[in-house]
């Protein structure tokens, strides 16, 4: 064997240059590095449901387990006939009837079904509105795929709606898409079926694709009501639709989420078709996991206990929002909607340049770990998001550390 002598260095690629995912990002893995060194980290940073004790409903896991000797083979690409079934008959019993069995796609997670689509949909220079804040990956994704994101502002002073006004200034003939997310993480806002039908009125003006995050519909509170953006949206505006069981029914790791194609589908033959070429390349979703979604859509909704008065999470959310607004110089709204807090500290207060390092020295100091506000695409380095899944004893524990950390900020 003849070996080089030039030496080589093994470099990812330049496409992902501008690809962040801040949420698993550096002080992810300072929190490991401690934890392995022996400390206990407080970690309110991702909303995985079933390490803080939210067990997946009995029935879930059951059918999942009697479909493990079928569940051997591949699957169609697009996903077992059964799963695609319950989710077109989920999304008639909603209002959505004109859904094509064949126009629903079974992924991953949501999270590769959003990738593979900005994939399918985005030219190099396209531009995709995201709201800011957003979810990191939908962001991740667009960078990925060539395009640009373009953020809209959310406006905090109205309960993080998006301001459509702002939105409609940012279009530009390259624009593709419209992303929404809702219940929207990271800010809890739930948007009113007034604010749904003013986006829907801006795609179908300028002929945006809409691209609706769900995966929290079913985690709402007080008596705000989830509304498809699809329903709304109807035969005029070509709608996907991304949803899944990780949040409602507390199964992230069986990886099983579902994308519903609808509107003037006739028109998007050849996106729908590159969509199918990307998914049969990637062969199928997990098929264990495709069982479960039968078991999940058709059956009795524990979720809406656990959000009802009186139910753990919605307990939690409330102890979490009013210990926050305690502490000196923090301000939070509260979240009609997911399972985040996002809370804005006051600049005059604590003039952070870099959040990123403000939440490391969080970690550090006080082993409570947090999301800052900059990994979520919000321009300013004054807020951060903590996931209200802890007990309440943890989040008093973990609430009061961060009090003390401000405190400490203040006397320096
Ligand atoms: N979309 C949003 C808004 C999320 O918050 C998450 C996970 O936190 C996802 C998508 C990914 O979900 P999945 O587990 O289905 O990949």
């Amino acid at each position: 064997m003849t070996i080089s002598a030039q030496p080589v260095s093994y470099r990812q690629s330049a496409k992902l240059q501008h690809v962040r995912y801040d949420v698993r990002g550096p002080n992810l893995v300072e929190a490991q590095r401690m934890e392995a060194e022996g400390h206990k980290v407080l970690r309110l940073n991702i909303g995985n449901t079933a390490p803080f004790g939210f067990e997946a409903p009995e029935a879930i896991v059951q059918d999942m387990v009697t479909s493990l000797p079928d569940a051997q083979g591949y699957s169609d690409s697009r996903g077992i006939h059964s799963a695609r079934k319950a989710v077109q008959q989920y999304y008639q019993s909603h209002g959505i009837l004109d859904l094509d069995i064949d126009h629903i796609f079974i992924g991953n997670g949501v999270s590769e079904l959003i990738t593979l689509v900005l994939q399918a949909l985005v030219d190099d220079g396209d531009e995709i509105l995201i709201p800011a804040p957003d979810y990191p990956l939908w962001t991740g994704a667009v960078s990925l795929s060539g395009g640009r994101a373009v953020h809209y502002a959310c406006d905090e002073g109205s309960g993080w709606n998006p301001d459509p006004e702002d939105i409609r200034s940012r279009i530009t003939p390259r624009t593709k898409a419209l992303v929404v997310i809702n219940p929207n993480n990271p800010t809890g806002a739930v948007y009113s079926e007034e604010t749904l039908r003013a986006l829907v009125q801006i795609a179908a003006e300028h002929r945006l694709i809409l691209l609706t995050d769900e995966i929290y519909e079913k985690i709402v509170f007080d008596g705000a009501q989830h509304r498809h953006l699809a329903a709304l949206a109807g035969d005029d505006v070509l709608t996907l639709t991304f949803s899944g069981l990780s949040k409602a029914y507390r199964v992230c790791g069986y990886r099983s989420g579902w994308l519903a194609i609808t509107g003037p589908v006739q028109r998007a033959e050849n996106l729908i078709e590159g969509i199918t070429l990307l998914s049969n390349m990637r062969m199928c979703a997990n098929v264990p996991g495709q069982y479960a979604i039968q078991a999940a859509l058709g059956g009795y909704q524990s979720i809406d206990a656990l959000v009802a008065e009186g139910g753990r999470l919605r307990e939690q959310r409330d102890f979490a929002y009013r210990q926050l607004n305690e502490i000196p110089g923090v301000s939070c709204n509260q979240a009609a909607g997911a399972l985040y807090l996002f809370p804005r500290l006051d600049p005059e207060m604590y003039p952070i340049t870099d959040d990123a390092a403000w939440a490391l020295g969080l970690l550090r100091e006080k082993k409570v770990l947090v999301s800052h506000g900059t990994g979520f695409n919000w321009p300013h380095a004054d807020h951060f998001r903590l996931v209200t899944l802890p007990s309440v004893d943890v989040l008093d524990d973990a609430i009061g550390r961060i009090a003390e950390y401000l405190e400490d900020l203040r006397a320096r």
